[in-house]
C-alpha cells in the first residue's frame, strides 16, 4: 500500500507545502514510515492566516445553535469512526489501543458538550442604576485563533481548542505536534464532512521552531491557545505578550500521589501503576512522583516493584500489551537519561531503568516501566517532568509533610491522595497548588465537563474544558441601551437625589 501523503488544509483545499518539502511520520513501535508529511514554513501560515480572516465574518454571523449542528454531526462521525480513528492514532504515537479509544471518546464527549453551547452561551441581564436603562453582556469571537497542540493526546486535545473556538465564531489556524499529523488530517477531514464552510479551519503541518514562531507573531493571529512543554509556552507567551495578543498557555507537570498510612495501599497501587505507566507516562497528568507515608512506603513499594515487572510492553496494537512506546527516539533518550542523573544523585533504580536492546521490541521507542526510591524532594527526577514510564517515590512521616513536598515543584496541575481520614482528604484538597485533586484516585482521568489546567508554572491562568473554555475563546462585551430619551449620566450625582456611583 503506498504511503499516505498528508497535506495542508487551507481554504477548503487540501494543498503541499509551498516548499514541496516533506517530512516523515514514524510509527514508535516499529519505527515504519506510516506517512509523509507536507513541511510547511512562512508562506504556508500566511496563507492559512488570511484564509481564517476572510472566513471570519461570515462565521461569526454565522447562527451559533447552526454552528452547533456542525459540530454535533463531526461527533457522530467520530463515533462511527472511533475504532479506526484509535487504531491510527496507536500506530501514529503508540499509546495502547484501549487508551486510544478513550482518547477519542474524550474528542466525541468535548465536541457533544460544547455543541450545545450553540444554544446557551449565556451573558448577563442586570438591572441598571438608572430609570428607563437596560444593562446586559454578551459573548462576541476573539478573532483568528492558532490553536497548537502536543503529540500525547492527538484528537482530544485539538477538540478542546478548536470545538470552543468554533462555536463562538472565531476561526483558527490548527498546528499539531509534528508526531501526529495524521490524527489531524482526520480531525480536519471529519470536521469538512460535517459541512464546516472553506477557511474556517485551516491545518498547517510542520516543525514547530521557525513555523510556529511566525504563526505566533503574525499580525493576523488574535489568539494563541497552546499546550505543550513550558519551555515552549513560556517563549510563546513572551512573543504574545510582546505584541499584546492573547495567549492561553496549559503546560507540563510533576503531579504527585500521595498514600498515607491509613490508606487503602492496594487501591492507591491501581492508581500508581496506572497513573504513572498508563500512555507510557507521557500525560501531562502522569504521577512522576509517589509520596509514601513511612508508615506504609515498605509495603507499597515492595508491591509496586512486583507490579512494575509484570507490565508487558510492546505495540500498543497487541491485546497484551500493558505498556507501549514513548513517542520517538529523541524522548526515549531523554527519558532514559534521567535514570543515570538519578543514580547520580543518590536515588536508587527499584526496577526497571533499562531500555530493551533486543528482539521486535529493539526496532521501536520502549522503556522499561521505572522506578525509582530513596528520593529526595530537591533531586531533579523529583522536581522535572521526565514524561515517560519512570516514577520516583519519596518517603514522608506526615501529612504536613507530604503537602510541603507536593507542592514544592514549579508545576501545579494534578494530584492525589490515598487516604480514609476525610480531615486529612479535605485539608489536602484546600491546600493542594494544582489545578485538579483526585481523592483515592489517580492523578489522571479527568472528564470534560469541568475545567482543566494548572497552578504556578502549569500554565497562565486559563483553563480549557467545561465552561472555562468559553473564557479563552471570547471577549465580553457590556452594552447599555438607554431608552429614557434624554441624556442620563451614570456614575454621576444625577441632580435626583439620586446615588453617586463612583
Ligand atoms: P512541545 O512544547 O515540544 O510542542 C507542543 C507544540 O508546540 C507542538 O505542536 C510543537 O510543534 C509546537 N511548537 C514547538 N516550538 C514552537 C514554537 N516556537 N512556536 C509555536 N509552536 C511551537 O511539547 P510536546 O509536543 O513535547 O508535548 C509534551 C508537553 O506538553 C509536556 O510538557 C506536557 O506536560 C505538556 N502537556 C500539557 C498538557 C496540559 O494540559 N497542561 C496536556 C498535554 C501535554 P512540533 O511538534 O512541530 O515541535
Amino acid at each position: 500500500m503506498a504511503t499516505p501523503q498528508l497535506r495542508n488544509y487551507i481554504d477548503g483545499r487540501w494543498v503541499e507545502a509551498a516548499s514541496r518539502e516533506t517530512f516523515e511520520d514514524l510509527d514508535p513501535a516499529t519505527g515504519e514510515v506510516i506517512a509523509t508529511v507536507a513541511r510547511s514554513s512562512g508562506p504556508d501560515v500566511d496563507r492559512a492566516v488570511e484564509s481564517a480572516r476572510r472566513a471570519l465574518d461570515a462565521w461569526r454571523l454565522y447562527p451559533a445553535p447552526k454552528r452547533g449542528e456542525i459540530l454535533y454531526r463531526a461527533g457522530e462521525t467520530m463515533l462511527r469512526r472511533k475504532e479506526e480513528l484509535a487504531r491510527e492514532m496507536t500506530r501514529e504515537m503508540g499509546k495502547v489501543i484501549a487508551e486510544a479509544r478513550g482518547d477519542v471518546q474524550e474528542g466525541i464527549d468535548m465536541t457533544y458538550y460544547i455543541a450545545g453551547e450553540g444554544r446557551r452561551q449565556f451573558g448577563d441581564v442586570v438591572p441598571a442604576e438608572l430609570p428607563n436603562k437596560w444593562a446586559m453582556s454578551t459573548r462576541s469571537p476573539v478573532g483568528v485563533v492558532a490553536a497548537i497542540t502536543p503529540w500525547n493526546f492527538p484528537l482530544a486535545i485539538p477538540t478542546w481548542k478548536i470545538m470552543p473556538a468554533l462555536i463562538l465564531g472565531n476561526t483558527v489556524v490548527f498546528k499539531p505536534a509534528s508526531y501526529t499529523p495524521l490524527l489531524a488530517v482526520r480531525l480536519v477531514e471529519i470536521l469538512e464532512e460535517a459541512g464546516l464552510p472553506k477557511g474556517v479551519l485551516n491545518l498547517v503541518l510542520g516543525p514547530g521552531g521557525d513555523l510556529g514562531d511566525h504563526l505566533v507573531s503574525h499580525p493576523g493571529v488574535d489568539l494563541i491557545s497552546f499546550t505543550g512543554s513550558s519551555d515552549t509556552g513560556s517563549h510563546i507567551g513572551e512573543i504574545g505578550g510582546r505584541l499584546l495578543k492573547r495567549v492561553s498557555c496549559e503546560l507540563g507537570g510533576k503531579n504527585a500521589i500521595v498514600v498515607l498510612d491509613d490508606a487503602d495501599v492496594d487501591l492507591a497501587l491501581d492508581g500508581i501503576v496506572w497513573s504513572a505507566f498508563g500512555t507510557s507516562g507521557q500525560r501531562c497528568t502522569a504521577a512522576s512522583r509517589v509520596i509514601a507515608h513511612k508508615g506504609v512506603a515498605g509495603d507499597l513499594i515492595g508491591k509496586l516493584v512486583g507490579r512494575a515487572k509484570k507490565l508487558r510492553l510492546g505495540s500498543g496494537l497487541e491485546p497484551t500489551t500493558d505498556v507501549g512506546p514513548v513517542v520517538s527516539s529523541s524522548q526515549l533518550e531523554r527519558v532514559h537519561s534521567y535514570i543515570p542523573i538519578a543514580e547520580k544523585e543518590g536515588a536508587t533504580v527499584a526496577v526497571g531503568g533499562h531500555i530493551p536492546r533486543e528482539g521486535a521490541l529493539a526496532k521501536g521507542f520502549f522503556h522499561e516501566p521505572t522506578v525509582l526510591v530513596d528520593v529526595k524532594p530537591n533531586m531533579r527526577v523529583a522536581q522535572e517532568e521526565i514524561f515517560g514510564p519512570v516514577t520516583a517515590v519519596i518517603e514522608v512521616s506526615g501529612i504536613d509533610e507530604a503537602i510541603k513536598v507536593l507542592n514544592s515543584t514549579k508545576y501545579g496541575l494534578s494530584c492525589s491522595i490515598y487516604t480514609r481520614n476525610v480531615n486529612n482528604a479535605f485539608r489536602f484538597m484546600r491546600d493542594a497548588e494544582t489545578g485538579i485533586v483526585y481523592v483515592n484516585a489517580g492523578t489522571i482521568g479527568a472528564e470534560i465537563q469541568l475545567p482543566f489546567g494548572g497552578m504556578k508554572a502549569t500554565g497562565n491562568g486559563h483553563r480549557e474544558a467545561g465552561r472555562a473554555a468559553l473564557e479563552v475563546y471570547s471577549e465580553w462585551k457590556s452594552i447599555y441601551v438607554d431608552y429614557s430619551g434624554k441624556l442620563q449620566r451614570a456614575q454621576m450625582d444625577n441632580g435626583e437625589g439620586g446615588k453617586t456611583a463612583l
